[in-house]
């Protein structure tokens, strides 16, 4: 094992990046493993209002693009060709497999983050990518004039919807209580858009296709469980995350959910392992605190070091 890493970065989303960032600015070797591109989920979202320095928003896909090019420029490194296979205890930190290759890390931060939820329906599974989709910004550009129906009433179900209305002739929003989970301003701009019409207290039991495509919807009311068929051309699911915490499950607490315990500095319980992002179990989800989460983490871990260093 010839190279030996001070922070490694399991993740490039927000959190991951902007740890980076703080990696590299306190010089200390600093590496991203990502597999693919980084960005995280971020680079699929339609479009973010709530990030400061964007007085109209911005595409998720631009935002995570400048995050990228501004870590680079202070230095972080991403090696984005080998997923993290593993990561063990050692005797001075980790070690981490990487491609078949192990790698020593002093210190770990994980910014997995997280993916999103299926609902495990009749026809999810056969109509993916023939109308069911978990991207408005993938797919939504295949709607145009078409009726399609978003699921689930959190910010992502309500903020893709608006983003779907644009481009869809009507959007379906179907959420399986009266009240929604989104922050208000979303849930206003939905009533408040005529294409947008609501299906509140409703679930979707099945998802019908006729030709390999998606026909429709199998709606039951959860007030007097009348059943119905919605025609829709495409269905786009957002009924919230799963935390991509399965490589420190043995090593790290979890909570019930599977998301990574920390304490406010990012600590999780295995000494030299941070979390940060939406792997981790704090409450406000958003980029701009799994930013916040990133930055606290690898200052926290580079200080963490320093203190090794002394000793
Ligand atoms: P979420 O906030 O967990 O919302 C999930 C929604 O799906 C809830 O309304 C939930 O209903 C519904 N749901 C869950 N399981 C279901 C099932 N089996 N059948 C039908 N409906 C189901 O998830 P999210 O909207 O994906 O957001 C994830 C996190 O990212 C949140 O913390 C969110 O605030 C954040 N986020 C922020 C922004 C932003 O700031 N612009 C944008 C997107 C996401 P119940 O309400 O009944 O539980």
């Amino acid at each position: 094992m010839g190279e030996k890493i001070d922070i490694a970065i399991v993740g490039g989303g927000p959190a991951g990046i902007t740890a980076a960032i703080y990696g590299a600015r306190a010089r200390v070797k600093t590496v991203v493993f990502e597999t693919g591109l980084p960005g995280g989920q971020i680079v699929s979202a339609s479009h973010v209002e709530n990030f400061p320095g964007f007085p109209n928003g911005v595409s998720g896909q631009e935002l995570g693009d400048l995050m990228i090019q501004q870590a680079q420029n202070q230095g972080a490194e991403f090696r984005t060709l080998s997923p993290v296979e593993a990561i063990g205890p050692a005797a001075d930190g980790f070690v981490l497999t990487v491609g078949g290759e192990e790698i020593a890390a002093r210190v770990v931060i994980l910014a997995t983050g997280a993916i999103p939820k299926k609902l495990a329906i009749p026809g999810e599974a056969e109509f993916t990518g023939r109308g069911v989709s978990w991207c408005a910004t993938c797919d939504g550009p295949l709607y145009r004039e078409k009726s399609v129906a978003v699921i689930g009433g959190g910010d992502s179900a309500t903020q893709e919807a608006i983003y779907l209305a644009k481009i869809a002739k009507e959007v379906h929003l179907i959420h399986r209580r009266v009240e929604l989970r989104a922050t208000q301003c979303l849930q206003d701009e939905c009533f408040f858009n005529p294409q947008i019409k609501m299906h509140l207290s409703h679930v979707v039991d099945e998802i019908v296709g006729e030709n390999g495509k998606v026909k429709g919807v199998k709606l039951r009311s959860k007030d007097d469980g009348s059943e119905s068929i919605l025609l829709v051309d495409g269905v786009f699911e957002f009924v919230g995350i799963d935390p991509q915490s399965s490589l420190v499950a043995g090593m790290c607490e979890l909570d019930d959910v599977g998301f990574v315990k920390v304490d406010p500095n990012g600590l999780t319980t295995c000494k030299g392992m941070y979390a940060a992002g939406d792997v981790s179990n704090y409450e406000l989800k958003q980029v701009v605190t799994a930013c916040a989460r990133g930055a606290f983490a690898a200052f926290h871990a580079a200080h963490y070091l320093e203190r090794k260093d002394l000793n």
